[in-house]
């Protein structure tokens, strides 16, 4: 595979990425958190909620309309995961209750799901929202491992899952089996695929650092599983697809762009580590990039399919 630097930024691996650029400077937009996560981006405000998880416990706000930044919600029961639903309210993983919220159109929140057959979840970390209004979220332990992003206690589930919220009943069921510590999940464009980060290796040496890719059947049971894409340089945390099926997913060096077939197109080299990314903007073509202390803005020829 050759390799090629275009201007410091975007690193080409496949003539397709040279489609999905522009030639436009990754721009720090605000620094000023501990670890960056849960990227929400609201099209009706122009705005972007995320998540300093770290220590932080705190949720910001960045208006794309006059470029500041506020705090959204603080304490924010180290929230990490946002998303927005089909009604365009936030949904919020937490890690300090363990728990899927929903902040109502009134402000009031809503607890989604808790507990799955009596128990607690670990900590639920990443979220999103079907077209039939399902919630699906991944539950590691990264919340309850230690107090530094959450409380540290012992888990009271077997296991570490992605689970689905029927949106009719509520009612919770686990979907994966065998995953280390599932993370960033995301469907592709015509929701045939779920495509769910493992970000295992921080507890198992030599452990997943990968993205698998399940196909949703009816009741949207999942099968396959399969490895689609391994990480070169650190974890794959969050991610979103675009409307072409591409995965632009979280990375050690930044973002890498990766085709429906599995092959990493090429990157957007970003001076910190990763942890999560969406598209925002009127167009929904401008990548918003949770990396560590700072939030980073540029955008792409592409459109993003997921929120
Ligand atoms: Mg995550």
């Amino acid at each position: 595979m050759s390799s090629e630097i275009e201007g410091g930024t975007y690193v080409v691996l496949d003539p397709r990425f040279k489609t999905c650029i522009s030639d436009e400077r990754v721009e720090r937009l605000w620094t000023g958190t501990n670890f960056s996560e849960g990227p929400a981006w609201f099209p009706a405000g122009r705005y972007l909620v995320w998540s300093d998880v770290l220590r932080g416990n705190k949720m910001m706000r960045w208006d794309e309309t006059d470029g500041s930044v506020s705090v959204f919600r603080e304490p924010s029961n180290f929230s990490n995961g946002n998303t927005v639903d089909l009604q365009g309210r936030l949904v919020t993983c937490e890690h300090l209750s363990r728990s899927v919220t929903r902040t109502e159109h009134d402000g009031k929140i809503t607890t989604i799901a808790s507990h799955f057959q009596g128990k607690r979840f670990n900590s639920p970390n990443d979220v999103v929202v079907k077209s039939d209004g399902s919630i699906w979220f991944s539950d590691p332990t990264y919340g309850i491992d230690s107090d530094n992003e959450g409380a540290k206690a012992s888990p009271e589930i077997d296991g570490c899952h992605v689970y689905r919220v029927d949106p009719g009943t509520g009612v919770v069921k686990q979907m994966t089996v065998d995953m280390v510590r599932p993370n960033g999940l995301a469907f592709s464009p015509d929701e045939s695929i779920l495509y769910i980060a493992d970000t295992g290796v921080t507890h198992v040496k030599n452990g997943p650092q990968h993205i698998r890719r399940f196909r949703v059947g009816a009741e949207g049971a999942l099968s396959g599983g399969e490895v689609f894409a391994v990480s070169s340089n650190g974890l794959f945390d969050g991610f979103r697809v675009d409307a072409q099926g591409r995965i632009w997913t979280s990375a050690g060096d930044g973002i890498h762009c990766i085709e429906p077939d599995g092959t990493l197109i090429g990157k957007i080299l970003i001076p910190e580590p990763v942890g999560n990314l969406t598209f925002g903007g009127p167009k929904r073509n401008r990548l918003l990039i949770c990396a560590t202390t700072s939030l980073y803005g540029v955008h792409v020829n592409a459109t993003g399919a997921s929120r």
